[in-house]
Formats: structure tokens, C-alpha cells, sequence
């Protein structure tokens, strides 16, 4: 898929609902973007299809929904405060800013476009070598070396690097003076690691045992880019899972494949998708690996899978006084029970915005369905039917003769176990292609035989075939089709 298709699915995501830039009367807010009447919808299937395969398929995962503030010691047991920032570049002409990584990396896209592959894999060495280094001169250096130009100006005028902290921070409390600085959260695994003893003591869990949460986190981005891929507010699906020390390679290997499954069932193709172990690991992180998606600006970390040791839990025991132990009854092989321990965690977490940007992506397609008489394409949304934002719509032939009553009979019965579109207005053909273009699987018109032999046409998304059904067997069609059985078992 190329980039002009890119802009296509951009385009497409304002032109049909799904998502707007933020406060767009205003010109905008620099990488903030609102979810639109079908967006919400979409967004919201796929933090079920989330939650579903993590909390409802594991009896030893549990769900928790902590507050975006928190306490601002957090930060500083977590590592945010001083370790949470990008190295930034300026360009002195344009006055634009850019993460130096960032601007290395496109370059090496580039040498790979080119075919310039022995470059292109020298520059990620040397560039993996200033990042493990935190070398902000040879980051400098390499840009130089390299010839990057800003894409604004042209020129090659940059500032040194410098290191960028990315919490938004605020006050709390009425009076400035006396507030506190607090920080809008980075990142939602610190609300699970403040409640792990809370969770694990009133849901009675034993190890291993997860906690699962979706929620809003807030980074400062230098640079946004990329649409919905990079944004400043956005949505995080996280699972913190809690194991006994000693356990966390089976474990990681567990959940590395058990994540990797979890993306191949939505049906887009196994090829769209890649592991990408980290080199500079994170400041808590004790082996890290991303799934990385296909997107058309080529393949981006959706999904990051993090083995955190007892970073986290025994940084806040050392900060809060607080004891984050578990105690675990468990004989070990010399019939001892293994006792008090900090747990080790794994973490699973992905982006509900790059998810949703990479579903998009994959069921965005622009057919040619020509005949004999007439040239013709279409757009549609080949979504996983359980996912799509209406599951059928339903469309009266005409606006008169009885035949809304029919309809509306038929919505009624329908809506109370789908999200239904009704439609009366336009030629059929232009409805089934705005249906189409929302990704509506099945659309059911009603026309004059409908009052005579209580039966209906019920037209399928993907073939565009149209069959004709007894309107008693509606239900029983989109039973079989619309289920979130085929996405978890
Ligand atoms: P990146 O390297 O792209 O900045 P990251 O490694 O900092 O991402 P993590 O801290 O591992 O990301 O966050 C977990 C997930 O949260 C990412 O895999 C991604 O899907 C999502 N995410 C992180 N930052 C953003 C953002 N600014 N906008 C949208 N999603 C994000």
C-alpha cells in the first residue's frame, strides 16, 4: 500500500465520520484528534475485542479502570520524571522542531528505498550504538554526517540535541500558590502497579495473575505526525501481568505469541505484521519487544511486549514505605514454599489509536467492479463483521406504499442486539455504497414483495451478492455472521 493510499484512508476517516482533527473550527490542535459517529464505534468494538480475549478469556486476569491523576511521586518512582524524554533537534531556519531519532530513521527508510541497503543497516548500527550511549553529540554528528535537511526549510542550520521531557503538567487545587504540580499520566500501567496489592488482595489472586486497563495517557510529542499514529492525547489497551521471579522468559514467550495471535485473527494476513526486538531498552526494561504493523508509511510499533523485572512495584515500595509483596504458598522443588517476593511483570501495550489506524488501513479497499455496461469502483471496509460500526442497515425501497412500516418493524426487532442504520433517502445503489464505505456488513431492503410474501433482499457487504430471505430468517443469518466467537476462539 502506498502513501497515496494513505491519504486516501485519511481522507476517507473525515468524509465518513470516523475522525476529525480536534477543535477543527479552530484550525486544530497540533496532533489531537476527535472520533466521529462511526470512529466511536469502531473504537469502542475494538477495546471490546480487547478487553474480551484479555479479561474474559482469562480467568486469572482481571480488569481495573484507575484515575488519569495520580499522585506525583508516581512519576518519580516510575522513572518519568527524570528519565521520560526524546532527544530534540531544532532547525534555526525553519525554527521547526524534531526528534533527532526520528529524522535518522526516516533516512534510513530512505537509503532502503533507494536500495542503498549497506547504508541504510551501517546507520541503524551506529544510530542503535548514540541511543544505548545516550550520546546526544553523536546523534548531532550522524544527522550532519548524513546530509538530513529539515523538510521545511531545506537547509541544514540545527541546533545541538537536547534531551525533551514529555509529561504534561498541571496544578491541583484552587489556589495556584499552593497547588501541587501534578502530571497527566504517560502511560496507564502506573495505575495498575499503585493497585496490585489492592487487586490481588480483595480478588484473592494467586500468581500468576494479571490486571488489565484501557484508558487515556498524555505525551508531549515533539513532533507529531502520521495522522492518528503519533498523537499527544491518545488511548492505551495495557495488561500488567504478575509471575514469580525466575519465570519471566516462559512468560514473556508466552504472551509474545499469545499478542502476535491475538492481531493475526482479524483476518488482514499475517504478512502485515512483524516482531522488532528492542536494542536500547527503556529505562525499566529487562527485554522488550514490539509488533510492528504494516502501515502504509511502512512498519510502525503498534503493540510493545516488556519484561519489567520488579522495576516498577519496588521502586514504589522504596518511595511510598509501602510493602508490594506477595506471598506465595507454593512449594518450590525442596518442598518450601517460595514465600514473600515482589512479583516480576510482564506487560502487554498497545496503542487503541494505532490499532484503529491499522484497521483501517487493512479493510480499506478500492475496488473496480466494471461490467459490460458500465465502468465502475467502489470503496469499502472489509472489517471483521463483529468490529464494524452499524452491523446491517436497513433500507426501505421507497418512502411510501407501507414500506418504512416494514422496515421499522424489522429495525425494531433488530436494534436490541446490533448497532442498525436506517435509510430512506436515495437511489438504493447509492446507499449500498455509502453502507460500503462505513464497512457495513449486510444490508436488508425492503421493497413492494416484502408486504405480499413477508420476505426481503439481503445484500452481503463483500460479495455484493443479493439474496432473497424470509424476513424470519434475518435474525438467524446475522446471528451466524456477526459473533465474537470467531475473533476469540
Ligand atoms: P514510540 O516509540 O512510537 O514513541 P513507545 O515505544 O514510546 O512508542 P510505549 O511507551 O511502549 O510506546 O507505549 C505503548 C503503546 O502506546 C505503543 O506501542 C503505541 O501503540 C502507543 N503509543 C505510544 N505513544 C503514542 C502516541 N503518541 N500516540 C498514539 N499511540 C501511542
Amino acid at each position: 500500500m502506498s502513501e497515496e493510499v494513505f491519504k486516501k484512508v485519511v481522507s476517507h476517516c473525515k468524509e465518513y465520520g470516523f475522525v476529525f482533527p480536534s477543535s477543527e473550527i479552530y484550525e486544530g490542535l497540533g496532533a489531537v484528534y476527535d472520533y466521529g459517529q462511526n470512529g466511536v464505534e469502531l473504537k469502542n468494538n475494538l477495546r471490546q475485542y480487547w478487553w474480551k480475549a484479555m479479561v474474559q478469556m482469562n480467568e486469572n486476569i482481571v480488569g481495573l479502570d484507575a484515575a488519569i491523576f495520580m499522585h506525583p511521586k508516581t512519576w518519580k518512582a516510575s522513572g518519568h520524571i527524570d528519565g521520560f524524554s526524546d532527544p530534540m533537534i531544532d532547525n534555526k531556519d525553519s525554527k521547526k522542531r524534531y526528534r533527532a531519532d526520528n529524522l535518522l530513521e526516516d533516512k534510513i527508510t530512505r537509503y532502503e528505498k533507494d536500495g542503498k541497503t549497506v547504508k541504510a543497516s551501517a546507520l541503524q548500527t551506529d544510530l542503535d550504538i548514540a541511543l544505548i550511549d545516550n550520546d546526544l553529540n553523536r546523534l548531532k554528528e550522524l544527522i550532519e554526517e548524513h546530509e538530513i535537511a529539515c523538510p521545511i526549510s531545506g537547509t541544514r542550520n540545527w541546533t545541538d540535541v537536547r534531551q525533551f521531557n514529555l509529561m504534561f503538567s498541571t496544578e491541583m487545587g484552587a489556589m495556584a500558590e499552593d497547588a501541587d504540580k501534578i502530571y497527566l499520566r504517560p502511560e496507564t500501567a502506573q495505575g495498575i502497579f499503585v493497585n496490585f496489592l489492592n487487586v490481588q488482595k480483595t480478588g484473592r489472586m494467586k500468581i500468576p495473575f494479571g490486571i488489565a486497563q484501557t484508558g487515556k495517557a498524555f505525551r508531549n510529542e515533539i513532533i507529531a505526525r502520521q495522522f492518528i499514529m503519533r498523537m499527544r492525547e491518545f488511548e492505551q489497551m495495557e495488561m500488567q501481568f504478575f509471575i514469580r521471579p525466575g519465570t519471566e522468559t516462559q512468560w514473556y514467550k508466552y504472551w509474545k505469541n499469545m499478542r502476535m495471535q491475538w492481531h493475526e485473527k482479524l483476518g488482514f494476513g499475517s504478512e502485515k505484521y512483524r516482531f522488532h526486538d528492542h536494542v536500547k531498552l527503556a529505562h525499566y526494561a529487562i527485554a522488550a519487544v514490539d509488533i510492528e504493523f504494516d502501515y502504509p508509511f511502512g512498519f510502525k510499533e503498534m503493540e510493545g511486549i516488556h519484561s519489567r523485572g520488579d522495576f516498577d512495584l519496588k521502586n514504589h515500595q522504596e518511595l511510598s514505605g509501602k510493602k508490594m509483596q506477595y506471598f506465595d504458598s507454593e512449594l518450590d522443588e525442596n518442598g518450601k514454599a517460595y514465600g514473600n517476593y515482589i512479583p516480576y511483570v510482564i506487560e502487554t501495550s498497545i496503542g487503541l489509536d494505532r490499532l484503529f489506524l491499522a484497521t483501517l488501513c487493512a479493510a480499506y479497499k478500492e475496488e473496480e467492479i466494471s461490467n459490460a455496461d458500465k465502468k465502475d469502483t467502489r470503496v469499502v471496509l472489509m472489517l471483521p463483521p463483529i468490529l464494524a460500526p452499524y452491523k446491517v442497515a436497513i433500507l426501505p425501497l421507497l418512502k411510501k406504499d407501507g414500506l418504512p412500516e416494514v422496515a421499522r418493524k424489522i429495525m425494531d426487532e433488530l436494534k436490541l442486539d446490533y448497532n442498525c442504520f436506517y435509510e430512506e433517502k436515495d437511489a438504493i445503489g447509492k446507499r449500498y455504497r455509502r453502507q460500503d464505505a462505513l464497512g457495513t456488513p449486510f444490508c436488508i431492503t425492503v421493497d413492494h414483495d416484502s408486504l405480499a410474501d413477508q420476505t426481503v433482499t439481503i445484500r452481503y457487504r463483500d460479495t455484493m451478492l443479493q439474496e432473497r430471505i424470509p424476513i424470519s430468517k434475518i435474525s438467524e443469518i446475522l446471528a451466524e455472521a456477526i459473533s465474537w466467537k470467531k475473533l476469540l476462539s
